[in-house]
């Protein structure tokens, strides 16, 4: 059973929680502390597993491969047979993938074996087809053609055993899982239903596409690039469109998402003047908390709950909400999707291409360019690093993490870079 959700309220009992400044680990530490994981699960076709969670434990009810099988095109022998130095052999049959040699190996005898044929009864070994020679007179093997007994044979069960669990519960499928899944002929598998991801945008300001701008007003990016970080995640997306900033307004956005979702996340108005009417309605609809992150970008975030779903109030400047999203809300979703194990994003280590300037007292997530160097990896910013510049976020291959207790940083200073793309 999972135990009830703690109170948010416990959190402000905590010696190092002040909502003013709270460094990121603490605040990403709280969240994970408030998430309920999915348990419904639904029955899937295997490809359409792929970016899913297993909800059962996979156990093969064979083994992987199922027989002893040939990992060269080459001869089947028996190993004692080549005992006495250079030895010829007399061919008695074949052994093909998925057409096997039906009778046994006797000494002095071998079969042409190709790759990922079942080993015939009585070899142990397969003599690579380049080591050997077949004449008139038979197959000729000469000294040191193989190097030991079972060379160029694969075991049975050497990737799978009968009754192993290959998979836990909270395995994510990926290309290698669904390849893994059909070798042991599986045609459906048990998954956690999606996450239900209900956003909208706050602001006057804010036109959607389509749209004609007057003087002041801007498109809503934050849509867009919460869409595509959702989609990415393989969430079922509910966007609730751009919303005034208008109490009665915002109220029926929250009601509706909340209705329909797991998970409720919006941009804009959390930042000091604009909550103050935003902390209102989210005490009447919710419990949730007004954080200010000590972090740059991204200060103002709020956490809790909306009715029954997990709520992320992001800040409104586009920078701020793609990187609070990949500091906090991702690993979120990961941990609602049903997913165990979610490990922090792996941290790497650069050398500063130039100097960086930085405040100290809050962890600065600068967007950066990774290159691959003879002395190690350099990196260097995309340039200016307003939260407004959401071109510096599609120039970046990564982030430079600088710790809270930095200030300004000399080149050739070695930092922490998360990588943006993996080989994917
Ligand atoms: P706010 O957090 O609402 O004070 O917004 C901070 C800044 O982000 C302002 O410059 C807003 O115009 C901008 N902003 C807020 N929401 C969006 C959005 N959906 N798309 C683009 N910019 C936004
Ligand atoms: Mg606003």
């Amino acid at each position: 059973m999972i135990p009830p959700a703690p109170s948010l309220r416990e959190l402000s009992c905590a010696d190092d929680y002040d909502p003013d400044s709270l460094p990121v680990d603490v605040a990403r530490a709280a969240i994970r502390r408030f998430l309920r994981p999915v348990t419904t699960v639904e029955r899937v076709h295997v490809r359409a597993a792929l970016d899913r969670v297993l909800a059962i434990d996979t156990v093969s009810r064979f083994d992987v491969p199922a027989h002893d099988n040939s990992a060269m095109d080459g001869w089947a022998v028996r190993y004692a047979d080549l005992a006495a130095g250079d030895t010829t052999l007399r061919r008695v049959g074949e052994s093909f993938a998925g057409k096997p040699h039906a009778g046994t190996v006797g000494p002095g005898e071998t079969v042409r074996i190709f790759t990922g044929a079942v080993m015939p009864a009585g070899c142990d070994t397969v003599v690579m087809q380049e080591r050997a020679q077949e004449t008139a007179g038979g197959v000729a093997i000469p000294a040191g053609a193989v190097a030991r007994a079972g060379q160029n044979r694969r075991r049975a069960g050497e990737d799978i055993r009968r009754g192993d669990a290959v998979f836990r519960a909270g395995q994510p499928v990926r290309p290698a899982e669904l390849g893994v899944l059909a070798s042991l002929g599986v045609i459906e598998c048990t998954v956690y239903r999606k996450l239900r991801v209900a956003f909208f945008s706050t602001g006057d300001e804010l036109r959607a596409l389509g749209e004609h701008l007057r003087a002041g007003e801007i498109y809503d990016s934050n849509r867009y690039t919460l869409y595509g970080m959702l989609a990415r995640l393989n969430c079922d997306v509910v966007d609730l469109g751009v919303v005034v900033d208008d109490p009665a307004a915002i109220e029926r956005a929250f009601v509706a998402a909340a209705a329909t979702a797991d998970v409720v996340i919006t941009s804009g108005g959390v930042s000091v003047g604009e909550a103050d009417y935003v902390r209102g309605l989210l005490a009447k609809l919710g419990d949730v908390l007004f954080w200010k992150i000590a972090m740059k970008p991204g200060r103002p975030l709020a956490y809790g709950r909306v009715g029954d779903a997990h709520f992320f109030g992001l800040p409104g400047n586009p920078v701020s909400v793609m990187m609070t999203f990949y500091q906090f809300v991702r690993e979120a979703l990961l941990i609602l999707q049903g997913r165990r194990d979610v490990a922090a994003v792996p941290v790497f280590k650069a050398r500063l291409a130039g100097p960086v300037s930085k405040m100290a007292g809050r962890t600065e997530f600068q967007r950066g360019i990774m290159t691959p160097g003879q002395d190690g990896p350099t990196v260097r910013t995309t340039g200016g690093q307003g939260s407004g510049i959401l071109s510096s976020m599609s120039l970046a291959n990564c982030f430079i993490v600088l710790p809270a207790d930095a200030g300004n940083l000399p080149e050739g200073t070695l930092v922490d870079v998360q990588l943006l793309e993996g080989i994917l």
